[in-house]
């Protein structure tokens, strides 16, 4: 592992990381701009932003649930690009599902929810 500049290498035995590749890793890596994650524009922060503090539960009783540092590491694997979870770790406001991201999701047979959060705008249009 010496070798990996920037992060982790890609993990394809996990099924959430493989999900989230296939829904959002395109949108992700397409306004990937180094240095402005922060913003919490882009889509990658966008994506931490509907990963911390909230579960993911996948229609066969699969559950997914990451720290900020695994959620920034995970990002960073499918980023790629040199970027490492320090680049997306509390990059956005959470927990915060925009709805772009709880559609892809939910195509991949994903779905969300938080112990609490009055941000989520995915949740907030629910109720
Ligand atoms: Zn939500």
């Amino acid at each position: 592992m010496g070798g990996v500049v920037g992060g982790r290498p890609r993990d394809p035995d996990d099924l959430f990381e493989a999900a989230l590749d296939r829904a959002c890793g395109e949108k992700m890596r397409s306004d990937c701009v180094p240095g402005a994650h922060h913003a919490g524009k882009t889509a990658a922060s966008q994506v931490w932003g509907a990963l911390a503090n909230t579960k993911w539960s996948h229609v066969n009783g699969d559950a997914a649930w990451y720290s900020f540092r695994a959620a920034g590491d995970m990002i960073a694997a499918i980023v790629g690009n040199g970027t490492d979870y320090m680049d997306y770790y509390c990059s956005a406001m959470y927990p915060n599902v925009p709805e772009w991201i709880a559609k892809a999701m939910e195509t991949e047979g994903w779905s969300h929810s938080h112990d609490d959060t009055e941000i989520c705008s995915s949740c907030k249009k629910a109720r």
